[in-house]
């Protein structure tokens, strides 16, 4: 299998990426936040629950999203998949454990960690143009931008050391042309498979 994370700060194109990669290397694509979103349209207990966090440029619970990683994971192997595409997630170091863990019980294990690198203005700038038609709330307040980027770098950069560690971290770089970012992603995965 192949399973990669893609890795970087709100705004650094990881949704956008992990659409076009899933869609290349036929894996299964699964976003954390998409899956609030989609919990939150449809007013359940995890989506509302979720929705405190979002609306505050914090992070959703760990215990809550190991879990409901978890079970969309479970769901998604009944159909043997190729490998996973995971976007969002892990976003701290527990969740990194939690993920490592969940895949060693199924005998599996993450081949690589793509981490993109995006300069602060030009997140919040893409953040605040995706706000004008995305619909998030969390997109359109400047200060909500910022606690999540400040978010990142308390909780989430870390992350990156710990699969640097384990010799799986690769830095892609993300500002320019969005073709030319996939490709470069492209090249990585292939030079992992
Ligand atoms: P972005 O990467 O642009 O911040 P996402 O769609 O990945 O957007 O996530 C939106 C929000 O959903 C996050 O700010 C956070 O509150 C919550 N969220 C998503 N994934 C996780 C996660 N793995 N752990 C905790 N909270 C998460």
């Amino acid at each position: 299998m192949l399973n990669i994370v893609l890795f970087g700060p709100p705004g650094s194109g990881k949704g956008t990426q992990s659409v076009k990669l899933a869609d290349k290397f036929s894996l299964v694509h699964i976003s954390t936040g998409d899956i609030f979103r989609h919990e939150l349209k449809n007013e359940t207990p995890l989506g509302l629950e979720a929705k405190k966090f979002i609306d505050q440029g914090m992070l959703v619970p760990d215990e809550v999203v190991i879990g409901m990683l978890g079970a969309k994971m479970d769901e998604q192997l009944e159909n043997n998949p190729k490998g996973f595409i995971f976007d969002g997630f892990p976003r701290t170091i527990a969740q990194a454990e939690a993920l490592d863990k969940l895949m060693d019980l199924k005998d599996m294990s993450i081949t690589g960690v793509l981490a993109l690198e995006v300069g602060e203005e030009e997140l919040i700038q893409r953040i605040l143009n995706r706000g004008k038609t995305s619909g998030r709330s969390d997109d359109t307040n400047v200060d909500t931008i910022k606690k999540r980027i400040e978010v990142y770098h308390n909780e989430t950069s870390p992350v990156a050391g710990y699969y640097d560690k384990q010799g799986k971290l690769h830095p892609i770089e993300g500002e320019g042309d969005i073709d030319q970012i996939f490709d470069k992603l492209s090249q990585a995965i292939e030079s992992l498979a």
